[in-house]
């Protein structure tokens, strides 16, 4: 037996262990389904046959989410999760590279990796905008842009975004913050048929555990990536639930709006450290991540160009409290 040399270079995946209290690293959304949509919802999962395959192209909920953002179910596919389809994406076309602008989201070069695919990382500038990426267009299997980013929280200018698709390369735009934000950009589907835009529940939607993503994109592309998705990744389920969240928008709402209301009031606390975002959570240039472990605050922390910054995920109010308060404790010790 010979394990590929490509997978032993991946790292297991690593479980903190220990009691912390305060949960903001993953960027998830605080609030639990309430228990009154929770039953409302395990009630029409009955009706589902345990026994039968789920819908080979996902079609009821395609058609949902076509609703919703005014499209056609065409144009919609949905995947075990947002990182399923990067996964698809990455096959589905021809080129010899993707390109990439770091600090981002790690799943694009995790996939590239796998699929021994060339990285082309054009780092974002120092305000984290975007840089030349149309330089390295040509030849590029998908070029990558996550807006807001994560892990900034900034947006790229819709300008800019225009110039990319302009090449002509296919562009992934990963919109899986996009609730939080000002706008979006997905009606350039409309216009570009080279642009894929990504989305997810597990953010706003507050459906982590629950596994759906979905792209949106010409009829063209959604075709092709039906054609060569696994079959029945996505379970019935899930599924459903998706369906029945989007039934629930207007709750979805109230906490999008309660979590940018807390975001703005942690940003104005840190104002000299902590970078303006339009996502669910906060880059902060403060080497506080074992400080905050210490008193069982769980953020995100980074090496390289964000070494001694933390990404801190807008939590509950009572959760968000402690956090600035600990933080303010780091400060008076530390500065
Ligand atoms: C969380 C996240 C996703 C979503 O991943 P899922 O697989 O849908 O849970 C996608 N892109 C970015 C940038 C993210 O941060």
């Amino acid at each position: 037996m010979k394990v590929s040399e490509i997978v032993k270079d991946f790292k297991p995946y690593k479980v903190l262990e220990g009691n912390y209290r305060i949960w903001l690293d993953k960027n998830e959304n605080p609030f639990d389904i309430p228990t009154e949509i929770k039953e409302e919802i395990f009630e029409e999962l009955k009706n589902i046959s345990f026994n039968r395959y789920p819908h080979i192209t996902a079609d009821p909920l395609r058609e949902r989410i076509a609703e919703f953002l005014g499209f056609e179910k065409e144009n919609v596919i949905v995947g075990n999760g947002s990182d399923e389809l990067i996964s698809l994406l990455l096959k589905l076309f021809e080129g010899d590279h993707i390109v990439i602008s770091s600090p981002t989201f790690g799943m694009y070069s995790f996939f590239a990796k796998f699929e021994g695919i060339d990285l082309v990382d054009v780092p974002l500038d120092g305000r984290f905008k975007l840089q030349n990426v149309e330089d390295y267009a040509e030849n590029a299997r998908a070029i990558f842009i996550c807006s807001p980013n994560n892990p900034t929280g900034n947006t790229q200018e819709r300008e800019k975004i225009i110039s990319v698709l302009e090449t002509g390369a296919p562009v992934v735009l990963d919109e899986a913050y996009i609730e939080f934000a000002e706008s979006s950009n997905v009606d350039l589907v409309s216009e570009y048929d080279n642009l894929i835009v990504l989305r997810t529940f597990s953010k706003a939607f507050g459906l982590a555990g629950i596994r759906v993503g979905y792209a949106v994109a010409s009829k063209e592309i959604i075709d092709y990536l039906n054609r060569i998705k696994p079959p029945f990744a996505l379970n019935s389920l899930s599924m459903r639930i998706a369906e029945l969240m989007l039934d629930h928008y207007d709750l979805v709402k109230q906490n999008i709006n309660y979590i940018i209301k807390e975001r703005e009031r942690i940003y104005k606390e840190f104002k000299d450290y902590a970078y303006p975002s339009e996502a669910n959570f906060l880059l902060m240039r403060l080497n506080a991540y074992e400080f905050l472990l210490e008193r069982g605050i769980v953020v995100r922390n980074f090496g390289g160009r964000l070494d001694g910054h933390i990404r801190v995920t807008i939590g509950k109010k009572e959760e968000n409290d402690e956090l600035i308060k600990a933080l303010k404790e780091f400060l008076e010790k530390e500065y």
